[in-house]
C-alpha cells in the first residue's frame, strides 16, 4: 500500500499495466506515448521481443554467482564496450551514481598509486546532476537536493563553465574534472564543443582526469553512441547507466588503462555489479542497437522531430519558446509552468518529463518510428491548446 512507501517521490496517479513499442496502456486499456521512456532507460521501447528472448535465456542459465568467479558474459560486455570506445577497462554496477561514485573512487586512487597524494580534489559544473549519493550529491552541489543530509564528503568544488573559471580553480590539488556533455535534470544544456575541448587542453596540461557522467546523454541518445564524440575530445573515464540494460538496472565505468591504474585487487567491489543476467541483456541491447540501426534511427528522426516541434512552437508561443538539445534528448523551454505542461500532457495521452530551468524533456525510446513522432506532435498540440488557464 502507498502508506508504506516512503514518501520520496511525487508520482502521478497513474500505473501501467502493458508496454508495447513506444506505447505504455493503463489498467483501463487507455494508451499513452512514452516519450520519458523510464527517464531515459526504456532505450529500445518496451517489449523488445529480443531483450524478452535473452531474458528468459539467462534466467533458465544462472542469474547471479557473485564476482568470486568468472563472469563470462561480463568479459563478452566488456570487450564489446572497449571495442565501440576509447576505453580499455570497465567495471560494472547497478546504477548511476553507483558509477559516478566509483568513478571519482577511479580517479582518486589513480593519483594516490602515482605518488600523488593530496591529488583529491574533483571540478564539477553549475546545474549538474551526478546523483543522489552523499558524494554525488557533493558533486552535483544542488541545495534542494543537498539539504539536510549533510556533512556532505569534501573534496567538491562546483564552479561556473569557464575557460577563467577552472584556470583559477584547477591545481595541483585536483584529481578530476567531472562532467555531463549534455546536462540531464538541469534543464538539457548541451556543454559547447568548445569547452570540452578546453576542459580536455588544461586537465591534460595540469596531469588531471577528465571524467565524462553519461550515464543520461550516453548509449545513443544523441545519434553517437557517446556524447563527447561530435567534440572531437577523448575523456580518460566516463559513466554510463540508464539506457544501457534497456530497463534491467546496470551501470558502467569505462577507462582507459592508465586512468584505471589505481583499481588493484580489492580496491572496489559491487556484489550485484554485473551479474550473468544483467550483462546478457546490456550486451543485447548493444547488439540491437548494431542490427537495427538505431543510431541513423536517431540522427534522421531528430531532424523530423525538431522541425515539427519549432512549427507547434510557432502556433503556442505564449506557451512554449524554444526548443534545445541533441538527437533524441530534447528540451522545451516553457512560457507556463512545465509542471502544468507534463500534467495536462499525461490527461491527454502523452508521457513527458519536467526538469529545471522550466523545461519539458523529450527522451523518446531510441527506436521510435516516424509514424509516433507525427503521433508526438498531435499530442503536444492537443495539450497546449487544452491547458487549463
Ligand atoms: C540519472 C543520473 C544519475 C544517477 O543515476 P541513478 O541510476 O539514479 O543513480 C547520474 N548522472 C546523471 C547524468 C544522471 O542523469
Amino acid at each position: 500500500m502507498i502508506e508504506n512507501l516512503m514518501d520520496t517521490y511525487k508520482r502521478y496517479p497513474i500505473s501501467f499495466s502493458k508496454g508495447e513499442g513506444s506505447w505504455l496502456y493503463d489498467s483501463d486499456g487507455r494508451k499513452y506515448l512514452d516519450f520519458a521512456a523510464g527517464i531515459a532507460v526504456n532505450v529500445l521501447g518496451h517489449g523488445h521481443p529480443k531483450i524478452k528472448k535473452v531474458m528468459h535465456e539467462a534466467i533458465d542459465n544462472v542469474w547471479h554467482v557473485s564476482n568470486l568467479y568468472h563472469i563470462p558474459e561480463q568479459q563478452k560486455l566488456a570487450k564489446k564496450l572497449c571495442d565501440i570506445s576509447f576505453a580499455d577497462k570497465v567495471f560494472f554496477c547497478n546504477s548511476g551514481a553507483e558509477a559516478v561514485e566509483g568513478a571519482i573512487k577511479t580517479s582518486r586512487k589513480y593519483h594516490f598509486e602515482k605518488g600523488d597524494k593530496d591529488r583529491t580534489d574533483i571540478i564539477t559544473f553549475k546545474n549538474a546532476f551526478h546523483g543522489r549519493t552523499l558524494a554525488t550529491l557533493a558533486a552535483g552541489a544542488n541545495p534542494k537536493h543537498t539539504e539536510g543530509f549533510g556533512p556532505l564528503p569534501s573534496g567538491f568544488e562546483n564552479i561556473e563553465l569557464s575557460q577563467q573559471q577552472l584556470e583559477e580553480k584547477i591545481s595541483n590539488k585536483t584529481a578530476a574534472v567531472l562532467i555531463e556533455p549534455i546536462q540531464g535534470e538541469g534543464g538539457i544544456r548541451l556543454t559547447p564543443k568548445e569547452d570540452l575541448q578546453m576542459i580536455r587542453d588544461l586537465t591534460s596540461k595540469h596531469g588531471v582526469l577528465m571524467i565524462l557522467d553519461q550515464v543520461q546523454c550516453g548509449l545513443g541518445r544523441t545519434g553517437d553512441f557517446f556524447s563527447h564524440e561530435w567534440a572531437g575530445v577523448e575523456p580518460d573515464i566516463i559513466t554510463l547507466a540508464k539506457g544501457l540494460g534497456a530497463g534491467f538496472p546496470i551501470g558502467a565505468i569505462l577507462a582507459s588503462t592508465d586512468a584505471s591504474s589505481g583499481m588493484v585487487h580489492g580496491s572496489h567491489g559491487s556484489t550485484f555489479g554485473g551479474n550473468p543476467l544483467a550483462c546478457s541483456v546490456a550486451l543485447s541491447v548493444l547488439e540491437i542497437i548494431d542490427e537495427e540501426k538505431i543510431l541513423s534511427n536517431v540522427k534522421s528522426l531528430s531532424e523530423f522531430l525538431l522541425t515539427g516541434i519549432n512549427d507547434i512552437i510557432e502556433n503556442h508561443k505564449d506557451k512554449i519558446t524554444s526548443v534545445r538539445g541533441r538527437g533524441f534528448m530534447l528540451g522545451i523551454k516553457c512560457e507556463v509552468e512545465n509542471t502544468l505542461i507534463a500534467e495536462t500532457a499525461l490527461k491527454n495521452g502523452l508521457l513527458l518529463v519536467p526538469a529545471a530551468d522550466n523545461i519539458i524533456r523529450l527522451l523518446p525510446p531510441l527506436n521510435t518510428e516516424k509514424k509516433d513522432i507525427e503521433e508526438f506532435f498531435n499530442l503536444l498540440n492537443m495539450t497546449l491548446e487544452n491547458l487549463p488557464r
